[in-house]
């Protein structure tokens, strides 16, 4: 019986995308959209000035987004699910992924203020258990992992706990109080990553963000009698890399000189990706990138996933959506 459990929560990623609309900016530098979502699994190449050309025009997921949704949408449709089954003590990640200036932070901030005002509302709804949320935040960058919370800048390390797998040593774990809290973290996060650089951008299209929800909970009948158990489950929202950088390390492949940057996580996280997508048996190798290493207990076994995959629908980014998209086709 638990080996039928295992087998009937044993599933596919999710693979959401979410087209973005043209910027003004992009309008008013004449700019023209060459993606489309045709229902609400479909999206379409329209560039009939490439009509005849050898990549196919139409990708089928989960779910598509089209570029006048709202984040609250992608949310309930697509990534609460998911998210929450943390409230059920199941682990999970969801991921943004795709090119710089695609929307991944934009998606990413809403579903975890719709995530933690969801997970806020069980909690009040649940007074039978006693609730602790924590929030933690970290980023990778240059396969180093800082933490987001404190302006210390010393590499934090991943150590292997042989209860909850791999953990990251000293993070600032805060219990989140109330959804203020929440934002006033979220900005204190956003000050830490802009900091030192001299162009947010340059940064955040090379490091991976991820934001930590830690729940913990008990029955209060039990409490301070000893026997009590916690259940504990954490989700993680990941806002990754640009793309681009994955692209651009593939294509320069051996020819790379000596101190250019690979985006080793998000290479591996690719691999993991595509080997997870196959069914989740065998060996996986995790601990090739810090990002993959610490996602593990929330990535194999029981845990959930989601991946928004962000496209740009301009003409000038045809090639890094093509990219995206083919990314996410390996992880369905
Ligand atoms: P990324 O994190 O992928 O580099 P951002 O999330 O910073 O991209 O988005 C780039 C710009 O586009 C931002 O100004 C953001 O507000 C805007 N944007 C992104 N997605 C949407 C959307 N779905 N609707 C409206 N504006 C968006
Ligand atoms: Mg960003």
């Amino acid at each position: 019986e638990k080996m039928q459990m295992a087998m009937a929560r044993e599933e596919k990623i999710l693979v959401l995308v979410r087209l973005r609309p043209l910027s003004e900016k992009e309008t008013a530098a004449n700019e023209v959209a060459d993606w489309e979502c045709i229902n609400d699994t479909t999206i379409l190449y329209r560039n009939t000035l490439r009509e005849g050309s050898t990549f196919p025009s139409a990708y089928t997921f989960d779910r598509v987004f089209r570029g006048d949704c709202l984040t609250k949408q992608v949310y309930v449709e697509g990534a609460k699910e998911i998210a929450l089954s943390v409230v059920s003590g199941i682990n999970s990640s969801i991921f943004a992924y795709g090119q710089t200036s695609s929307g991944k932070t934009y998606t990413m901030i809403g579903i975890t203020e719709y995530t933690a005002a969801d997970i806020f509302d069980y909690i009040h709804m649940h007074e039978e258990r006693a609730f602790v949320l924590k929030f933690s935040a970290i980023e990778i960058y240059n396969e180093a992992v800082r933490d987001l919370l404190s302006t210390d800048n010393a590499p934090l390390r991943l150590l292997d706990d042989p209860e909850k797998g791999t953990i990251v040593d000293k993070v600032t774990e805060e219990i989140l109080k109330d959804w203020n809290h929440l934002n006033d973290l979220l900005s204190v996060c956003e000050a830490q990553r802009r900091n030192g650089e001299t162009s947010l951008n340059e940064k955040s299209s090379r490091s991976h963000q991820i934001i930590r929800l830690t729940i913990e909970s008990s029955a209060r009948e039990f409490l301070g009698k000893g026997n009590s158990t916690t259940l504990s489950a954490s989700v993680n929202f990941v806002d990754l890399a640009g793309s681009e950088r994955a692209s651009q390390a593939l294509s320069a492949g051996a020819r790379l000189k000596e101190g250019c940057h690979i985006n080793r996580s998000l290479l591996t996280l690719s691999t993991v990706i595509r080997k997870l997508s196959k069914g989740r048996h065998g060996h996986i190798n995790y601990r090739d990138s810090k990002l993959t290493r610490m996602l593990q207990p929330c990535l194999g076994g029981n845990a959930r996933t989601a991946i928004i995959c962000t496209l740009s629908p301009a003409r000038s980014h045809v090639e890094q959506t093509r990219n995206t998209l083919l990314f996410a086709c390996c992880a369905k």
